[in-house]
């Protein structure tokens, strides 16, 4: 046989996908991993034992699928954000999958797809259009040009959601990758006028004291989701488990288009006992919020620009004289501080790590401007 190399573009790929690149942060390796908005804390001994113990037990029943509605899982989710929110909500209304993307993934594929549209507030997590892409979803982009930098101007999203009525609209907040918040005001702005679903997603709700969304769903049942995941305040990246709570017709919905037992038997039963001991992961919330604000305070007293930030990461800029964000971010890089250019000119976003982290990359950033 003869040694050909083929390529993508010698594939009959569908004609919407040809010329675009993958999602994904470069997964290069540097000794200050500030990229990815993990939670620089690893699960609990606790949490690893009792995953082991689960393993073992699962471990003979792995010849039968899954629990196809991932319901005790569901059951944990409903409590764990009736606490963590204030508002109750019970397992009907929680829907899980493989990390929030694919939560977004489904609730795309119902209720958007060929002829329908998503509108996003821009910059805002990339994944949003990219789903919109492989669902046959119009993704249309409305700037951020609210009074405060990077924030929503509703007066201008009210407009375009008159103009083009999308079937999906998506707030992220607080919102990656700028960190800023959406007032609940703002959101029941939008809720009111959008003519299709809302999808607010939350990812990182825990690091933020704005109320969840999740307590206007009792006025919106047919409008609203709230998504959510386990990868970032759960230091959880790892077990892939976000999800969603909204009315339990939504939940309808998206069984209409999941795979059948999407979510591992092990993936469910590690969630399970990261659930159980969640009191004690949230412990890290409070610190990486102490560090952020301690990262935001030193970054302006250096001179960067900084957003404030309700997240566990911050966005940062005002880079005159040391270059544009790609050459920055190099500099960091040859510092061994691998943080994200997320194509924002002028602008870079580095996650919140332990304090020794955060140490280099400020020692980092002050020793580029005394460059
Ligand atoms: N939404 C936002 C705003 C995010 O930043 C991320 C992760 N970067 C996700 C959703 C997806 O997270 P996961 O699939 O790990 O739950």
């Amino acid at each position: 046989m003869t040694e050909q190399k083929i390529s993508l573009s010698d594939l009959p790929l569908r004609e919407e996908l040809r010329g675009k690149s993958a999602y994904g942060a470069p997964q290069l390796h540097a000794a200050n991993q500030l990229n990815t908005n993990e939670n620089p804390y690893p699960p609990s001994q606790e949490i690893v034992e009792g995953i082991a113990r689960r393993v073992a037990e699962l471990g003979q029943q792995l010849n039968r699928y899954p629990d196809r509605d991932a319901v005790g899982l569901r059951a944990a989710l409903a409590a764990y954000v009736s606490e963590q929110t204030g508002v109750g909500v019970t397992k009907e209304q929680v829907w899980a999958a493989n990390g929030s993307n694919e939560v977004l993934q489904q609730l795309l594929q119902a209720f958007g797809g060929p002829g329908r549209s998503a509108m996003g507030f821009v910059p805002s997590y990339s994944m949003h259009p990219i789903l919109a892409a492989g669902t046959q979803t119009e993704f249309i982009s409305v700037e951020r040009k609210g009074e405060d930098r990077f924030a929503i101007n509703v007066d201008e999203a009210l407009a375009a959601i008159a103009e083009h009525a999308p079937d999906v609209v998506f707030i992220t907040t607080p919102n990656n990758p700028t960190g800023n918040i959406t007032p609940l005001a703002d959101i029941e702005r939008i809720l009111q006028a959008a003519p299709g679903i809302v999808i607010v997603d939350e990812a990182y709700a825990e690091f933020s004291d704005e109320p969840s969304a999740v307590g206007l769903l009792e006025d919106y049942p047919t409008k609203l989701v709230v998504s959510r995941t386990m990868s970032k305040a759960f230091d959880f990246a790892g077990g892939r488990l976000g999800y969603f709570v909204a009315d339990a017709a939504f939940i309808e919905a998206v069984m209409l288009v999941r795979l059948p037992y999407h979510l591992a038997t092990l993936s469910q039963a590690a969630a399970e006992v990261a659930l159980e001991h969640s009191a004690a992961t949230l412990q890290t919330v409070a610190k990486l919020r102490e560090e952020r604000d301690r990262v935001v305070a030193e970054l302006r007293e250096l001179g960067f620009d900084v957003i404030d930030s309700h997240s566990n990461f911050v966005f940062f800029g005002n880079f005159d004289k040391l270059g544009d964000a790609p050459t920055v971010w190099q500099r960091f890089l040859d510092r061994e501080v691998l943080i994200r250019d997320v194509g924002v000119p002028g602008w870079l976003r580095a996650t919140v790590g332990l304090p020794e982290e955060n140490d280099a990359f400020l020692a980092a950033a002050a020793q580029m401007m005394d460059d």
